[in-house]
């Protein structure tokens, strides 16, 4: 069974998948349960075996495996397709978010650009394999994981499957030779990223009427002062970490602020989400490390700053740890459209998780960053065609080898 790439976008795009992102959840088009049920009867009909692998209740990762020549533990290689199922939510969109629709040559809905159109392309590529299996095929792993945009959750539980066995012993019988991690890259192969860590900070502060301000103390008005050193540190202190020449430096900015329950009375407390990225050969401990240093050598006021441990770690993608990968896919494109970069990111993928976890990891997908998450979100159907062929070819062509540290 053939799979035409823009036609499955377009079936994927249909079934709701959104994250809720920590909101409150009420509705049908929530978490990605449906796209999970929808892409275990595919595998099925591509003759596939599948493992559905709980993340949190209601939310599981899907894995498919098509069996390469050499069995992996015979020498064979293995490699890792991944793309994720949920998509950030519909608020404020000005088309329908899953009624897809084919326009100028763009299919736009919520998640054709982040990310099914990888998911797509990755399962047209896999269909066609499955059909003609080429000579010296590497096993290849389909996975699709869930809760990427909040958190990385699901990914981190792949990685559990053979860096935690015997979780996942039977269907991933060892590590991985390499993994590609499908999000819009305009069809460049990124090999490398920021990591991120992010945590709350809070300030405390005295309730009490709010006709008596003095006899009070106004957490507000005491992260305020603290917000000042915040922003001292984008300007000045981050210069201290290191850059990296593909995707630029560290940097902070704080995201949220919340503080108080009513106008008339004094807050007694005041909570911001700081979110410091972190540039290859920095760790996401060091940066959060030299954040709170910084605050401490700059706090001249007599009440705490209370810095909650980080609620979020990721980290870098370094294009060290990919070696060969991203230049033979990389080729790969080049001969599918004629022209092919390899580029540094500043935002967060799965492949930092996979690299973590030994395997080298690269990025690469149809449509472009400057959609994902729009109110019109849309991916190129050239691109969506081309993405498919490229993996195919890879996979085909030898693209991946097998590392003989990742036997067991
Ligand atoms: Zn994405």
């Amino acid at each position: 069974m053939l799979l035409d790439p823009v036609e499955t976008t377009a079936q994927l795009v249909a079934i709701p998948s959104v994250n809720p992102m920590g909101r409150d959840a009420a509705g049908p088009e929530f978490f990605e349960g449906r796209l999970t049920d929808h892409l275990e009867g595919l595998f099925a009909r591509l003759g596939l075996p599948t493992l559905r692998q709980p993340v949190a209740p209601g939310r599981e990762n899907i894995l498919a495996r098509l069996d390469g020549t050499i069995p992996p533990d015979r020498g064979g290689a293995v490699l890792l397709l991944d793309a994720h199922q949920d998509t950030v939510p519909v608020e404020g969109m000005t088309i329908e978010p899953f009624r897809p629709e084919v326009r100028d040559g763009r299919l736009h809905g919520r998640g054709a650009c982040d990310t099914k159109g990888s998911m797509a392309a990755m399962l047209s590529a896999v269909a066609r394999l499955a059909e003609s299996p080429p000579p010296d095929m590497p096993t290849v792993i389909l996975a699709c994981a869930v809760n990427e945009e909040f958190g990385f959750t699901g990914a981190a539980s792949l990685a559990g499957l053979w860096t935690d066995p015997p979780a996942g012993a039977r269907f991933i019988s060892r590590r991985p030779d390499a993994a590609i991690v499908g999000e819009p890259t305009g069809l460049d192969v990124v090999v490398a990223h920021k990591g991120a860590v992010r945590w709350t900070c809070r300030t405390h502060g005295k309730a009490g009427h709010s006709s008596n301000p003095d006899a009070g103390a106004n957490a507000i008005y005491r992260m305020a002062r603290a917000l000042a050193v915040f922003e001292r540190y984008q300007a000045e202190g981050v210069g201290h970490a290191p850059r990296h020449p593909l995707c630029g430096g560290a940097t902070l900015s704080v995201g949220t602020i919340r503080g108080g329950i009513s106008v008339n009375t004094i807050p007694d407390l005041c909570e911001i989400e700081i979110d410091r990225r972190v540039p290859p050969g920095e760790s996401p401990e060091d940066a959060y490390r030299h954040v709170l240093d910084f605050f401490a050598r700059h706090w001249r006021e007599p009440f705490d700053v209370e810095h909650m441990p980080p609620a979020l770690v990721l980290p870098p993608l370094s294009d060290d740890a990919n070696g060969p990968l991203g230049q033979s896919l990389a080729d790969a494109v080049e001969a599918v459209i004629g022209r092919c970069c390899t580029i540094g990111e500043p935002y967060g993928t799965h492949a930092a998780i996979y690299a973590a976890a030994g395997v080298p990891s690269v990025v690469f997908g149809p449509g472009y960053l400057e959609q994902a998450h729009t109110r019109d979100e849309w991916v190129p159907i050239e691109h969506l065609e081309q993405a498919a062929e490229v993996l195919y070819r890879f996979v085909s062509q030898g693209g991946v080898a097998p590392r003989g540290e990742g036997r067991p």
